[in-house]
């Protein structure tokens, strides 16, 4: 019996966990699920979005899987997200994006990782008004955050069977933040000679994914360029729906999709559970159970692949729900 922490979240949150916890739930895998509340509904009862209790919680089961959590823009309180990470040093932000037969994209052959740095770079949260009219923003870069996220993505190189690692940067001008995050990452390729090393500026970057994205396999990223170019990847594979990820340290792993809590969507039964689904199988292979993680990936896939029970995003016309029932049916076989 596995216990898994469970963060609904907000907006179209509840609705696309109770999707991804009813497919999971039907492969057999035994999960005892704790399922702990954040974000803008519990800030008015303990005074914060994310309460000790929810930190005590994935830190007792070691795996949790949450839902979007809404995040006030410009004012209000910091993102959920962003200090669950800090707090937790959940410094590897894992984004696959992979092309899905019967999802309408451009390319059809993308395969790559997005290994994204987690807890500095322009995300450290130092930021000030300097006087009324000038805001300042520090970009915080440590040669041991840089190195930490390089091995990392040597090593899943190394376990996953992939060939590339490409560290992506603006050291052209940012020549100490970016430099270093360049100059540690050149260090670690060298002790991995069996896996390619090369680097791209960000803006390049941009360009060649969008041209010619199926040369690309893992991308090295500091935080804010690896947020960027992970939902740049998620549109050229078809979307934030089909979006997963996951947060990983060295104590804890949180899996959660790449997309928001969509508010305006909010309890209508209408967007795509598949991120968080995909989301589910990154869990399910991390506690070990890789026939489940292969059942819930080929019945979401063959799913899709059928556009029967889709939802509207994939050009269906199925709800969340309905979508969930035709991915547990194909598991059922
Ligand atoms: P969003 O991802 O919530 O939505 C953008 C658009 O993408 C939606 O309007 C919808 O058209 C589409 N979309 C997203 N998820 C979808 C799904 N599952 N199925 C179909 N279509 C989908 O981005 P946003 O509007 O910029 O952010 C809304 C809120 O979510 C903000 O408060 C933001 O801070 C928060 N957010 C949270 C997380 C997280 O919890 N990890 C991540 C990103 C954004």
């Amino acid at each position: 019996m596995h216990k898994i922490t469970l963060i609904p979240g907000d907006g179209i949150g509840p609705e696309i966990s109770e999707a991804m916890r009813r497919v999971v739930e039907s492969t057999g895998v035994e999960i005892e699920w704790e399922k702990v509340e954040a974000g803008a509904d519990v800030m008015d009862k303990y005074g914060t979005p994310l309460p000790e209790y929810v930190l005590k919680s994935v830190r007792r089961n070691k795996v949790a899987i949450k839902g979007p959590v809404t995040t006030p823009v410009g004012k209000g309180f910091r993102s959920v997200n962003v200090a669950l990470r800090k707090e937790l040093d959940l410094y590897v932000c894992l984004r696959p994006v992979f092309s899905l037969e019967g999802v309408k994209t451009r390319f059809e052959n993308i395969d790559l990782v997005i290994v994204r740095e987690n807890t500095e770079d322009l995300y450290a949260g130092i930021e000030r008004m300097i006087d009324k009219d000038t805001a300042e923003s520090i970009k915080l870069i440590t040669r041991g955050a840089s190195e930490r996220i390089a091995k990392f993505a040597f090593n899943y190189a190394v376990k996953e069977k992939r060939k590339k690692v490409t560290a992506v940067h603006k050291a052209n001008i940012m020549k100490f933040s970016d430099g270093l995050f360049l100059e540690t990452a050149k260090k670690i390729a060298e002790n991995y000679p069996q896996i390619q090393f090369e680097d791209r500026i960000v803006d390049n970057m941009c360009m060649q994914l969008v041209q010619k994205p199926e040369l690309y396999d893992i991308l090295l990223c500091p935080n804010l360029y690896g947020d960027i170019l992970s939902d740049l990847c998620a549109g050229l594979a078809g979307g934030l729906g089909i979006a997963p990820g996951a947060n990983i340290g060295d104590e804890c792993a949180v899996f959660e999709p790449v997309h928001g809590s969509a508010p305006k969507y909010a309890g209508q039964n209408k967007v795509n559970p598949t991120a968080i689904i995909l989301s589910s199988v990154l869990m399910l292979k991390h506690i070990g159970e890789k026939e489940a993680a292969g059942k819930v990936f080929n019945a979401t896939a063959a799913v899709i692949k059928e556009k029967k029970n889709v939802t509207y995003d994939l050009g269906g016309t199925a709800g969340t729900s309905e979508m969930a029932d035709a991915i547990i049916k194909k598991i059922a076989g």
